[in-house]
Order: structure tokens, then sequence, then C-alpha cells
């Protein structure tokens, strides 16, 4: 078996097909299926003519990986796909500071996921109610009638729950029926089952059936995550290590404290998250509604994930419902999302939940000790000058200079990029034996100050 391993020191210096040749080595995935499933975005037109309605083509995004990642003492090299500069390698960063520690702690619930039956027009509630509870088990055994090839995979209805909302005068009964979707993400096999059940539950009501659908707040199928962080670790060349504990244990009540700066906080957590979830050929609006939802189920929006200081080392700890699958949906049809589970290794829906979570845990580390420390903008508006570069008209082989050029300035705008590479393409023209894409380190800023 090769060498499984997350660190490859140097990674981000070499090309773009070293890199898949690394990969592969550290992964056991073959480098020309990886660049196979990548060409293109991976995705043809007349395929995703298949996908969806009305297509004209397909919309690339950058596809990377966070490296140095290690869950429950495996590593794993984690594909994301984010068009957001820094993401990855801040992701890549917090990953290395935690593994120091051991790596990340995961615990993932079983794959529970709720269908929802309204039923409307209920005389009275708590009747319709008790008799639904009374006959759980013929509703279940209708619910799997439903599922056949799930139950055969070991999945299937678990629990009928009953909820009765609204005024006594104007109640309506909603009906969970909680169905384990083993690998699946599960939306189309809750709906299935829940209309499945419908009718024979409107009866046990003697009421209407109204909507049939599954609740994107999946609290039952969470995932908890656990880090920690040795002072040494987190230090700075400004600050040292606890003074940058006590920073993010401060950012992190702060989030506790006020949703405004929550909202931000679950932001960061979903950088690294939904990266991962998109890279996998997952619903992101799925795992997002459901995060937010959980969020604020106290009645309050809070930060998903908290922070401590554990003696002289910093803790975080993350919980957050995760419905992802590694069947079912387009996933399989897609071949960089078939790809990015082989490169991360993973092995069930649950093992893709921890890995997209730590990822999450890690990425909100990089956030909170950014803003702690230099504040965020010092290393992302570094990486967003590439961006600017590019809207300013740069060719690949000049936007790492003029990026240079214009953070050195500490004017990282369209206006100030634009005047960089006149600049460069003037030198270049005077010297033309140059080679344009050399970084100029001795400085540039003359050209952007007038
Ligand atoms: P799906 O409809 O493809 O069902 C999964 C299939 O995989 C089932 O036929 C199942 O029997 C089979 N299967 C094979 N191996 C399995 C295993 N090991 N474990 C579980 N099932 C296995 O997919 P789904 O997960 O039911 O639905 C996901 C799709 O539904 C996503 O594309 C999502 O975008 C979409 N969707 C989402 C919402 C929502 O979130 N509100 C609503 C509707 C649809």
């Amino acid at each position: 078996m090769n060498k499984r391993t997350s660190q490859l020191p140097g990674f981000y210096k070499v090309t773009v097909s070293e890199r898949r040749r690394l990969v592969a080595e550290a992964t056991g995935v073959d480098a020309l299926d990886i660049g196979r499933a990548l060409e293109r975005g991976g995705l043809d037109a007349s395929t995703a003519d298949k996908f969806v309605e009305n297509v004209l083509g397909t919309y690339g995004l950058p596809y990377g990986v966070t490296l140095n990642v290690r869950v429950n003492d495996v590593d794993r090299v984690v594909p994301m796909v984010v068009e957001e500069p820094s993401v990855v390698a801040a992701a890549s960063n917090a990953a290395k500071m935690v593994r120091a520690s051991g790596g990340f702690r995961v615990e993932v619930d079983p794959p529970l996921m709720i269908g929802q039956v309204q039923i409307t027009h209920v005389a009275d509630a708590p009747r319709a109610a008790e008799a639904i509870v009374a006959a759980k088990a013929e509703i279940l055994a209708l619910a799997d009638r439903a599922v056949p090839g799930l139950c055969a995979r070991g999945g299937g209805a678990r629990d009928v729950e009953v909820r009765v909302l609204g005024e006594p005068s104007d109640a309506m009964i909603a009906v969970h029926i909680v169905v384990d979707c083993r690998d699946a993400m599960g939306a189309n096999l809750i709906n299935t089952v829940a209309e499945a059940v419908a009718d024979r539950l409107a009866q046990l009501a003697s009421g209407r059936v109204g909507l049939r659908i599954l609740s994107n707040l999946c609290d039952k199928r969470c995932v908890r995550v656990r880090c920690m962080v040795q002072a040494d670790a987190l230090a700075t060349d400004d600050m040292d290590g606890q003074a940058v504990i006590d920073g993010i244990v401060n950012a992190s009540r702060f989030a506790e404290l006020d949703p405004y700066r929550a909202a931000t906080h679950n932001k960061g957590i979903m950088n690294g998250v939904d990266a991962v979830v998109i890279a996998t050929g997952n619903d992101w609006r799925a795992v997002e509604a459901g995060a937010h939802a959980y969020a604020a189920r106290s009645g309050r929006y809070r930060p998903l994930s908290v922070w401590r200081r554990e003696g002289d080392a910093l803790a975080g700890f993350l919980e957050m419902p995760m419905a992802l699958g590694t069947v079912g949906g387009t996933l399989r049809v897609h071949p960089s999302a078939r790809l990015s589970l082989q490169i991360a290794c993973i092995e069930s829906a649950s093992d893709l939940a921890g890995v997209a979570a730590a990822v999450g845990l890690g990425s909100n580390l990089a956030a909170v000790r950014a803003l702690a420390t230099d504040g965020i903008q010092r290393g992302h508006m570094a990486l967003h000058a590439r961006s600017v570069a590019l809207a300013a008209g740069a060719e690949a082989s000049e936007v790492e200079q003029v990026a240079a050029m214009i953070v050195e300035a500490r004017d990282i705008t369209l206006e100030s990029a634009r005047r960089a590479l006149a600049a460069i393409r003037v030198r270049t023209i005077k010297r033309p034996s140059e080679q344009a894409h050399v970084p100029d380190d001795r400085g540039s800023a003359p050209a952007l100050n007038h």
C-alpha cells in the first residue's frame, strides 16, 4: 500500500501537474485519473444537460486540496471547491497547527433524517396525536415498504414523532418520520417515505394531508469536532501564543453574545464545510439551511463553534448538522465528485460528514486567529491581489508580479493593478531578455505612486 499522508511540504510552490502527481502518490489515486476527472471541470455540456434544465454550458470553479488534515488518527487530503482566495491555504495552515496536538477528534451521529407530514383541518389535535403514536408500528412498516432498497442496505424508518403546532382552535399536526438513510443524503428517499405514509396519517388524525417533505433541520444527524492547539503553534511575529489564545477566546465570546458576529463566525466555518460539500457533489444549500437553523435553535442565533482556554492550550468544539451522501443524487455521475471521495479516501456518508466538519473547524480557527492577531486583511488581501491582477488583465505569467507590486504599495485596487501591469509591460519591452514572470524583488512601488 502507498504511504497515505496529508503532509506534502512545498506543495504550493510546484506546478499544477506536479501537485497532481504528489496527491496521486499520497493517496493512491492514479494521477491520470485525477487529470481526466478535473479536465474542464469534470463536466461536459451534454452531461450537464442531464443534470438540470435549459443548460447552456458549465461554470468552472477552482479545485484545490487542503493538506495536513488528520481526523481520528487518519490523514486525509481533502478536496475543496471554492472561489474565495485564502480559504484553502487557511484551512491547511490551521490543520497543521491542530495536527501537532493530535489532529481533529470527530463523532458523527447515525444518518437519521426527518420527513415531515403536515396534517391540517384537525378537529381534536391531542386525540389525533395519540392515534398516530398508537399506530407507530404500522406507520414504520408502511414507510419501509416505500424504500425496499434502503432497507436491504440496513437503513429504513426508525421512529414516528408527533408535534402539535398552533393554537387549539386552529391546530395542525407535524408528523416526523425518522429514517436511517445510510450513505445517502436522503432528501428523495425521505420525500418518498413522507408521501407513502401521508394518507394513512391523515386518516388516523381525521384531518387532511398538507406538505410532505424532508426537514433540512436534520438535528438527529449532527457531527461534533474537537481540537486542541498548543500556544506555541498559535504565536505570530508580534504576539506570543498565550496572547493569541486570549484573543481567540475573546472572539468566541463575542460571537456567543452577538448574532451579528455569530453570523460571520459561522461563515468562517462554512468556508471550509461548503468547499468540501461542493467538491464531493453534495447539496450545499441543504447543509447551509441546516447549519443556520441549528445555530438559531435556542431562539437566538449563536455560533456553531466555541473556543476556550484549557490550561496553556486552546480547545475548539464544533457541533452542527451534516446531511451528506456518498451515493445518490448526481454525485456518482460527476467525475470530479467521485474523484474527491477517492482522494479523501471517504468510506461512508458519516466519514465524509466528519471530514467536512473538521475542515470547517479548521477554517474557523484560521479566521479567528487572523482576527485576533494581524487582522483578516493582511493575509486575505495579499491573496485577493492575484484576483485583482487577473481582473486588470494580467496574463498568467504576470499575475504574481502585479499582485506583489500592489501588495507592497498597500493599494490593492483595480486601478493600482492596471498601473502595475503597464509598468511591467513597459519594462519588459525595454529589456526583452528579462523574463516577465520573475518576481521583481527590487520593489516596484514607485510605479504605483503616481
Ligand atoms: P437518491 O434519490 O439518489 O436516493 C439514494 C439511492 O441510492 C436510493 O435508491 C438508495 O436505495 C440507493 N443506495 C445505494 N446504496 C446506498 C447506500 N449505501 N445507502 C443509502 N442508499 C443507497 O438520493 P437522496 O440522497 O435520497 O437525495 C439527494 C438529492 O435530493 C440531492 O441531489 C438533493 O439536492 C436533492 N433534494 C434535496 C432537497 C432538500 O434538501 N430540501 C429536496 C429535494 C431533493
